[in-house]
């Protein structure tokens, strides 16, 4: 199973794998970076993609 990286734009994400371990919260601020449980990266982003509804 390839893991697709989460795009978020809080600095701080948590990850519990639905549950499958412990609930951590992970920094993103300075880059990308791996659940150290999962392995579920993820990556900081300064815009929602697709939240252009208005202008
Ligand atoms: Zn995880």
């Amino acid at each position: 199973m390839s893991k697709h990286p989460i795009e978020s734009t809080e600095e701080i994400v948590s990850c519990s794998d639905h549950g499958g371990h412990p609930l951590i919260y992970i920094n993103i601020k300075k880059g990308d970076k791996a659940c150290q449980y999962c392995g579920q990266r993820f990556t900081f982003i300064t815009e929602k993609p697709d939240s252009q509804t208005s202008d």
